[in-house]
């Protein structure tokens, strides 16, 4: 079935339409249409070849709400007109010990990206959401709780469960002392959730100019990075903190600032890091981690959570046609807090 899309076609072209190909049902496979899509940060990066693999045309996008429009002969968790989501992988080997956990994005045979990924049966490239329609199979597509807005909620299919997973791991609850670094698409998801958690929530930014922000999603405080006074009498003063910068940045200032056996999680940045001086990792037994996104049951369980405590992204409804603009100003941090494509202006 051809499918209008919008595409990269190299490095350092635009985002324009192209018409892609989704492939024929498969018994259990789920056609779904697609209604909304978040634009997140690693779509900016996979369009531009910041990782190096990019596959061209790359159609990105992995934060997918629609309408079940048809479903092959064996699905049967789902029916026609269902409301749906879709994240950042589209399948895996689902026999691996990973995949038996529900941890299906650490799959041992590496899962199946939503794009810029080989198709397990096919090995063909697979395109994502900043498009009319996609193909998924059954046990890779989410349910959409009721009572969900449909409309703000694709963010959580990305930046929702890869903030959701790492609070959930380190045990974030009541009390817990959780600090975010950088406030965009994940960082405001990240304050969102730990204040649904009970946490009590610092936002460390590169100045005082989202504090009001800050403040009103729930945090109880901003920490400007850039004030060595401010972070010297924050040390120690930290369970956990999510580090979501996009970029090569210098986390040593972060370290002190954790607790002893506190965890500094990485989320963000893809690639190397400015030296790390040891010290206060070795001294306060500190740790340093990384996380990617979460699996299926985890990220059915964070879409659960959400719909019962109505917790939402922050979203600026774009049309397709002003995914270039989107792009530039989300490399600026100009946007609060992520831009959601309707798909109906495509
Ligand atoms: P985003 O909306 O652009 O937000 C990034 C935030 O980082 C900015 O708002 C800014 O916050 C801060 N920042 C930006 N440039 C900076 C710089 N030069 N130095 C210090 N801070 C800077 O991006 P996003 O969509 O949240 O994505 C963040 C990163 O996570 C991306 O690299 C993305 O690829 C990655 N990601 C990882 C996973 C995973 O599974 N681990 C999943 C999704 C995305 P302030 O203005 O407050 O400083
Ligand atoms: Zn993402």
């Amino acid at each position: 079935m051809k499918t209008a899309s919008y595409a990269a076609q190299s490095a350092t072209s635009p985002m324009a339409p192209h018409t892609i190909e989704r492939r024929e049902l498969r018994p259990d496979d789920v056609g779904i249409e697609i209604l909304y899509c978040g634009v997140c940060h690693s779509d900016l990066h996979m369009a531009r070849n910041d990782w190096g693999r990019a596959m061209y045309p790359v159609v990105p996008g992995h934060e997918i709400v629609g309408r079940v429009t048809a479903i092959g002969p064996d699905v049967k968790k789902f029916k026609l007109g269902d409301h749906v989501a879709v994240g950042c992988f589209v399948d895996s080997c689902q026999h691996c010990d990973q995949c038996h956990h529900g941890n299906e994005h650490m799959c041992r045979e590496i899962l199946t990206e939503t794009y810029n990924g080989r198709d397990r049966v096919t090995g063909e490239t697979t395109y994502g959401g900043y498009a009319k329609h996609i193909v998924v199979k059954d046990d890779f597509v989410l349910r959409m709780p009721d009572g969900l807005d449909l409309a703000r909620a694709a963010p959580l299919l990305c930046a929702g469960i890869t903030t959701y997973s790492p609070l959930r791991t380190w045990n974030v609850g009541p009390g817990s002392r959780v600090g975010v670094v950088g406030l965009g698409g994940l960082g405001h998801m990240a304050v969102k959730l730990a204040v649904g958690m009970g946490a009590h929530v610092t936002v460390l930014s590169r100045s005082k100019a989202k504090e009001a922000d800050a403040l009103a999603l729930g945090a109880d405080r901003l920490l400007d990075t850039s004030d060595a006074k401010a972070l010297k009498a924050a040390a120690n003063g930290f369970d956990v903190i999510i580090d979501t910068v996009p970029v090569k940045h210098d986390i040593n200032p972060y370290i002190p600032l954790l607790d002893i056996d506190a965890t500094l999680v990485l989320v963000g940045q893809l690639g190397n890091m400015d030296e790390l001086f040891t010290v206060p990792a070795i001294m306060g037994r500190r740790r340093i981690a990384g996380s990617m996104i979460g699996g299926i049951p985890e990220t059915q369980e964070m879409l659960d959570f959400c719909a019962r405590r109505n917790i939402l992204p922050d979203c600026e409804m774009i049309r397709m046609d002003q995914i270039n603009e989107a792009f530039e100003r989300m490399e600026r941090s100009d946007v609060r807090y992520r831009f959601v494509i309707d798909m109906a202006s495509l």
